[in-house]
């Protein structure tokens, strides 16, 4: 993934999903962007509470939890 616009990976960054190259690239941009800095730091919060959230769901995750979303 390569976003023309930096600020648009922080989202990805933060899942870790962007490629080491897409990665070195933002971490360059972010020690110049509070902002993404920021925004880091909000999707960070974001992605902790995602991850204790699926570790409340039962067994069978979220298809047992939300039946609707099979
Ligand atoms: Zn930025």
């Amino acid at each position: 993934m390569r976003a023309i616009e930096p600020h648009v990976d922080a989202g990805a960054y933060a899942l870790g999903v962007l490629g080491q190259a897409d990665a070195c690239r933002f971490e360059r941009h972010l020690s110049e962007c509070s902002a993404c800095v920021v925004r880091v730091r909000e999707f960070g919060e974001v992605v902790e509470h995602l991850a204790a959230y699926v570790r409340l769901l039962p067994p069978g995750g979220a298809h047992r939890a939300f039946p609707w979303r099979r």
